[in-house]
């Protein structure tokens, strides 16, 4: 048994004591985000049963793609991304990504996509909790901006929504940010929506119970 395996053990009856509290049909997905760890720490963790591992650099999640390439790891990412780093980007085929945050944005992207002959599965980011410090669409304009990216961009594959909890200790504002999310995700669902990625270390419990379907871990696992 390795270190990992006993982490990832208390994480899942951490989110299963919640989960089948709240949801007993709803399945979580957890992403490992190991911005802070170098490749042998994912390469553990993956041999402790965790396949899906979240970047927010394009340079990082290059050098670990590249280090790691004998493992069938899932790589998602999570971070801002500059114009210049979307070509590389879509050249390391990512299952997702998390942080597609504007219609401009989505429109370079499919730009790139298309003369690459390739598709990318995006989430929207939403700024729920309206903070200048953080990138994401605002909710009011939630709605519009996913149709709008839906119409626009075949190249996109439209999965959901992230968002990044409020950046506060007044548990009823992270609540209310995460409420705001969900209800935006459910009004999208119609529309094809099935992910609703919220909740990191500090805050994945509450997020659960304000309906998250996908969890982005970082220091509660590699810490
Ligand atoms: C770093 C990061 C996480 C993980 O944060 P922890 O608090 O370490 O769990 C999740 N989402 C995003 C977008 C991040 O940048």
């Amino acid at each position: 048994m390795n270190f990992y395996e006993s982490t990832l053990d208390t994480i899942f009856t951490r989110i299963e004591a919640v989960r089948t509290a709240v949801n007993q049909h709803q399945i979580i997905k957890l992403v490992a985000v190991s911005k802070s760890v170098e490749p042998h720490h994912v390469e553990t963790m993956y041999q402790a049963g965790q396949r899906a591992f979240g970047e927010n650099k394009v340079q990082e999640l290059a050098r670990k793609n590249q280090a790691l390439s004998t493992l069938p790891l899932e790589w998602h990412f999570i971070g801002r991304l500059q114009k210049n780093k979307i070509n590389a980007l879509i050249d390391l085929s990512p299952s997702l990504v998390h942080s597609c945050d504007s219609l401009e944005l989505a429109v370079a992207l499919n730009k790139r996509l298309h003369v690459k002959e390739k598709t990318l599965s995006v989430l929207l980011q939403i700024n729920s909790a309206k903070e200048d410090s953080k990138a994401g669409v605002m909710p009011e304009h939630a709605i519009e901006t996913y149709l709008a990216i839906k119409e626009t961009c075949p190249n996109l594959v439209l999965k959901g929504v992230m968002s990044i909890g409020a950046h506060t200790n007044d548990v009823a504002l992270i609540q209310q940010s995460f409420e705001t999310t969900y209800r935006l995700y459910e009004s999208l669902t119609p529309h094809g929506a099935k992910v609703c990625s919220m909740g990191m270390s500090e805050d994945f419990e509450l997020a659960i119970r304000c309906g998250a379907n996908m969890l982005r871990l970082g220091s509660v696992l590699f810490t």
